[in-house]
């Protein structure tokens, strides 16, 4: 259920309907849009009782959200959402790309610090690296963990990027949220659902990418079980999926971006390095990304590929970044985008 707000309604107006609807024993989420606030109600099992609702004060109508992710409908919020990160300029969402670049893990620090200083001259926002890896085989690099935030925090310190990083369990999750600016919930977690409950009880933004086999709905049903406990920064990642097709590591859905854009207001970020798998593919799949409307691109990053500790050959030299960079802002106008280029931070924002 959704209640409209009036576009005149006062703050108190809003404040009453929600204590009412969390009388009932629901909960509400309030989401302002540009016109008007819209309450989404959670927690009922049938109809709620719309009657009593539609006499508050200030309320225009209560409607039903036929479909079954809610608080991520467009039904729920006109508006498309933007994230924003305080006291920086840089976006994820509206009219400006959010271009995320960095390494699959983050090995040591002189590696660490090589990308980032590329990435940053580049114009890069965001700096990704994985201090928490899921790996196929338990043999495998699992990740440097906390030492990692640790870095990352320092050339968010040097740089001004800001850092999105896995959290593949409970623990992690507390240290990624306590350390770094967005909290990446990777495909192979993207149906664990007490994960994604733990990182909506949060108030960081959260970037789930698609599992290797998730339908639209079932990716748009992760994005609402955070949303479900409070936390509507949510940031989706198409990252490819399973197909018959051998060509490439996953067969990446770029037809998702225009289709999500109709059903939800949510922000869709494109992974071409896991969407491929191939080095030689990301540049032409991040060109294609932003052509198709997606609000932006995520890509493996490395100075060293060939010794890569993990998705090596899917890792785009720094040179073929800043390629990318220069090759995005020009598709951006033509799609009514701009590609901010560096990050401004307020000195108290340090
Ligand atoms: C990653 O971003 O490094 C990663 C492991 O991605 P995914 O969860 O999409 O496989
Ligand atoms: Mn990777």
């Amino acid at each position: 259920m959704l209640v409209v707000m009036k576009a005149q309604a006062t703050p108190e107006q809003i404040e009453a309907v929600c204590a009412h609807i969390t009388q009932l024993g629901l909960r509400p989420h309030p989401l302002p849009g540009a016109q008007r606030t819209a309450i989404g109600i959670t927690g009922n099992r049938g109809e709620v009782d719309r009657g009593n609702l539609e006499s508050l004060p200030g309320v225009a109508e209560v409607i039903r959200v036929s479909k079954a992710y809610k608080l991520a409908s467009r039904d729920v919020k006109e508006e498309d959402t933007v994230i924003r990160f305080a006291g920086t300029d840089a976006t994820i969402g509206g009219e400006e790309l959010a271009i995320v670049g960095g390494p699959c893990s983050i090995e040591n620090r002189d590696q660490a610090f090589a990308i980032a200083t590329e990435l940053a001259a580049a114009g890069a926002q965001f700096f990704r690296g994985g201090a928490y890896k899921p790996r196929t085989s338990p043999y495998a690099f699992q990740g440097l963990g906390l030492e990692a935030l640790k870095l990352m925090a320092e050339i968010r310190e040097k740089f001004g990027m800001r850092i999105i990083t896995e959290a593949l369990d409970k623990e992690s999750l507390e240290l990624v949220a306590e350390w770094a600016d967005v909290i990446q919930i990777g495909a192979r977690n993207m149906q664990n659902f007490s994960l994604l409950r733990m990182a909506g009880r949060l108030s960081k933004p959260v970037l789930i990418k698609r599992g290797l086999s998730a339908t639209m709905e079932e990716f748009l049903m992760a994005a609402e079980y955070v949303m479900s406990e409070g936390n509507y920064q949510v940031i989706l990642c198409e990252r490819g999926v399973r197909t018959f097709s051998d060509h490439a590591r996953n067969t990446l859905d770029l037809s998702i971006v225009p289709a999500l854009k109709r059903v939800s207001h949510l922000p869709i970020v494109i992974d071409p390095s896991h969407g491929t798998g191939r080095r030689d593919s990301v540049l032409p799949m991040a060109r294609a990304a932003v052509a198709c409307g997606a609000d932006g691109v995520m890509v493996e990053v490395h100075n060293q590929p060939e010794i890569a500790l993990s998705d090596g050959p899917q890792s785009i030299y720094p040179e073929q970044f800043a390629r990318m960079m220069n090759e995005i802002e020009q598709i951006a106008p033509v799609v009514g985008r701009r590609l901010p280029r560096g990050i401004h931070v307020a000195a108290t924002a340090r």
